[in-house]
């Protein structure tokens, strides 16, 4: 007989895109996993909800006067504990009462409570890239120091991951891995000319020809910045370099990526583009469950389709190398000018074509120091933002 080891998750995000399409693989396999801890920053309502459904031992708000809120609406839960504010979701990120850690908040604010995942030792599903673009080698350092068993989750990491032999993950070296086909939709505005770039809404930016997705990581796929955040990404994941690492645009989003080897042998790993894919590989690793996603039909797409990204119209993704190149504070810079920028953009004070600017104007702007502690990652964060908030003001007038 075999036994099912069940795995107690924590869900930080739970509100969102990826968090409830993990709860949704969840619900279907009731003897392999259960809920320890649900957070979202205001959404009440969902809580509420969500909270009926998996009776989680913790349920946190990031927002103080949301989670007073929540707490009133679930006195007839008496056993659900409800938390407030951002110390509590580390809180309950390392808790004992959990061994696996979704981390889906977007974000930088999602670095304290991931970090806190893995410096508990706990099985991390890795959905907030965000975080470890931040802080990269202290973010593996804090790996490696734990021994967290750290999954991407992101599609295209998990592809390689997927790719990749089991014992050579954390390095493409010595593994004979001689290049990485980074896959990327291209964006809703793949065929749009750099002039029209001037006009597009952020509904235009956010409907995904593919995906389902949050507005943030819409409007980053829109700029090709999720791809220049996603190389950034597996360069920390697998311990390569982005000479190593080449993007191919495929507009179907069949092929979550590649891994090529010496002998010419190239590994792809496909399927609908559904996040409860990765999400079901990372609950489940090194087992396979059903996930509730479509079956692929490849008589029905028919055929595929590649092609070089195009950084004249899309300078985010040379934005977000040269950051990593710099190394230092300065991906942290880089992620702090981005977001600024797509929430200027998404509240109607930013032109979409004008945020790769304001990342290279707040990137210009800033100091690069050697980034030596997670202070000083935080730290740069915080001037990033203020820089490019002062330059998007700059653009205003
Ligand atoms: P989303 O906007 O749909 O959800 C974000 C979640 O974070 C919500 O639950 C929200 O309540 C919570 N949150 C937001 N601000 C917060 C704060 N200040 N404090 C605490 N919690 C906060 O986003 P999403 O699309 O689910 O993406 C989540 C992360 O996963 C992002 O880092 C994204 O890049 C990554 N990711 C998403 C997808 C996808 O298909 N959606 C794919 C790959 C990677
Ligand atoms: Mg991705």
């Amino acid at each position: 007989m075999v036994t099912i080891v069940k795995r107690r998750v924590s869900i930080l995000g739970a509100t969102g895109s990826i968090g409830l399409s993990t709860l949704d693989v969840i619900r279907r396999h009731p003897d392999r996993f259960s809920v320890s801890a649900l957070t979202a920053s205001t959404s009440v309502d969902s809580m509420v909800e969500l909270c009926h459904e998996f009776r989680p031992r913790y349920a946190v708000m990031a927002d103080e006067n949301a989670a007073e809120a929540l707490s009133r609406a679930l006195s007839d839960l008496p056993a659900v504990l409800v938390l407030g504010g951002s110390e509590a979701l580390c809180q309950v990120a390392g808790d004992d009462d959990s061994d696996t850690v979704m981390a889906a908040i977007v974000g930088a604010v999602g670095l304290p409570p991931t970090l806190a995942a893995v410096r508990a030792g706990k099985r991390v599903l890795l959905a907030n890239k965000e975080a470890l673009v931040m802080s990269g080698k202290l973010f593996m350092d804090a790996v490696l120091a734990s021994g967290a068993d750290v999954l991407p989750i992101d599609s295209e990491h998990n592809a390689i991951f997927q790719c990749m032999p089991p014992d050579k993950i954390r390095d493409t070296r010595g593994a004979g891995i001689t290049r990485i086909l980074l896959t990327a939709s291209g964006g809703p505005f793949r065929t749009h000319s750099a002039e029209s770039l001037r006009n597009v809404l952020p509904a235009e930016a956010c409907n995904h020809p593919n995906w389902s997705m949050g507005q943030k990581i819409s409007v980053d796929s829109a700029t090709l910045m999720n791809k220049g955040l996603e190389l950034i990404e597996a360069c920390w994941l697998f311990n390569t370099t982005p000479e190593m690492i080449e993007v191919h645009v495929h507009p179907e989003s069949i092929i979550h990526s590649m891994v090529e080897y010496a002998d010419g042998s190239v590994l792809a790993q496909l399927g609908s583009p559904d996040m409860r894919t990765p999400i079901a590989n990372g609950l489940a690793w090194p087992e396979r469950i059903e996930a509730g996603v479509a079956p692929l039909d490849l008589f029905r797409i028919g055929q595929f389709h590649f092609e070089r990204p195009d950084l004249e119209r899309f300078p985010c993704l040379r934005l977000a190398a040269e950051a990593f190149h710099e190394g230092g504070t300065a991906p942290a810079v880089m992620n702090a000018a981005n977001e600024e920028a797509v929430s200027a953009f998404l509240s109607g004070n930013l032109c979409f074509a004008d945020i790769p600017l304001i990342i290279e104007r707040t990137l210009a702007a800033t100091e690069v120091v050697p980034a030596d502690s997670f202070d000083t990652i935080f730290a740069k964060d915080a001037e990033g933002r203020a820089v490019a908030r002062e330059q998007i003001q700059a653009l205003a007038v």
